[in-house]
């Protein structure tokens, strides 16, 4: 497919630069929510093209090396050792096998390898092993992203020294319906990690997860508190709860209505101009139409393959096709992929 000309006033609007702010107000942010459709797409589509090809997505792909076992509680998550989800936990995984899956992934399109472990905090003695990852990662040519859990200021530095680009902590929600979803640890521990992150010179993957039981304002305020950071995450991935049985919030869980879900799209680009937001977990359970109105609203980035850390994802065939229909390419960050075969 070949771009259109935009009309000139679209053209120049998309020309301008935006403008990074971190004092974003309760009420500024609850209005762009809840503004008319229309004018929230076309806001959101305008400020998406002053930084980003509107045409083009990151593509990243997640590997579980440890799985299950997590001392956390984190109500949504199969993973933690406080809900009986029947799913076994293993040891960290050998680093060759995690680099020769990175490599797969490499030539499946990916340009960034996120490794994710179910610890509360990783030991010392694990570093080794997870610096060994990183660096056979980065020998790939790709990106590296790794979700610990709670860090150290000398784990931060550790992983920033072993060139670790992207470190994954979300919010998950509110600062004000956090203990509703978690209970072993705090809204404000889970700030001082990307702030011990961001100090290491690491970038920050941030963000949280929809349909937990949040209301409109718990959403509003999640992205506040990231866009109002001193730096804003460089990846923001926005997940669609996929209820797990056994965990508690399955339970309760209230399904988000889509056009919330793009809402919530179009007010990270928005706040977070220069920010990847990325469509993460969920998309299994969404149309191809929800998938491009969230692409429409700012959404730059996905995950491929087909599973995540233990839920399914929609796997390379599906999203090549989806891709083809909308004319969108996969985002070359690296240089090493001709043409998109995400
Ligand atoms: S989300 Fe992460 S920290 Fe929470 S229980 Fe699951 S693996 Fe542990």
């Amino acid at each position: 497919m070949n771009s259109i000309d935009l009309p000139s006033l679209a053209q120049a609007l998309a020309d301008s630069t935006p403008t990074i702010r971190h004092d974003w107000t309760r009420e500024e942010a609850a209005a762009i929510y809840h503004a008319p459709f229309a004018d929230l797409i076309f806001r959101a589509q305008t400020i998406h093209r002053q930084s980003f090809d509107a045409n083009a997505v990151q593509c990243n792909q997640l590997l579980n090396v440890k799985t299950g076992g997590c001392a956390e509680d984190c109500g949504y998550c199969s993973q933690s050792s406080h809900h009986d989800t029947a799913l076994p936990a293993s040891k960290l995984m050998d680093p060759a096998k995690v680099i020769e899956g990175a490599k797969a992934a490499r030539d499946a399109g990916a340009t960034r390898y996120c490794m994710g472990a179910a610890w509360r905090s990783p030991k010392d003695r694990d570093m080794a092993p997870v610096i060994e990852m990183v660096k056979g990662v980065k020998a790939l040519g790709m990106e590296a992203c790794m979700t610990l859990g709670m860090l150290t200021d000398d784990q931060a530095k550790q992983l920033a020294d072993a060139g670790l680009d992207y470190y994954n902590h979300n919010i998950d929600t509110s600062e004000g319906f956090y203990s509703s979803v978690v209970k072993t640890r705090s809204f404000g521990d889970r700030l001082e990690t990307l702030e011990k992150v961001q100090d290491a010179g690491i970038k920050v993957c941030c963000g949280g997860i929809l349909g937990l039981g949040e209301k409109p304002t718990d959403r509003v305020e999640m992205l506040r508190t990231l866009a109002n950071l001193p730096q804003h995450p460089e990846s923001v991935p926005i997940n669609m709860l996929i209820p797990i049985e056994g965990t508690p919030i399955a339970a309760t869980a209230t399904p988000v209505d889509p056009f919330e879900f793009v809402r919530t799209i179009a007010l990270a680009r928005i706040m977070m101009p220069k920010s990847d937001v990325r469509l993460a977990a969920g998309r299994t359970a969404m149309s191809d139409e929800m998938q491009a109105l969230c692409f429409l609203a700012g959404a730059n980035s996905i995950f491929i393959g087909d599973t995540l850390l233990t839920t399914p994802n929609p796997g390379d065939s599906k999203d090549r096709a989806l891709f083809a229909r909308l004319g969108i390419t996969p985002r070359d960050d690296l240089g090493v992929h001709a043409h998109g075969n995400a």
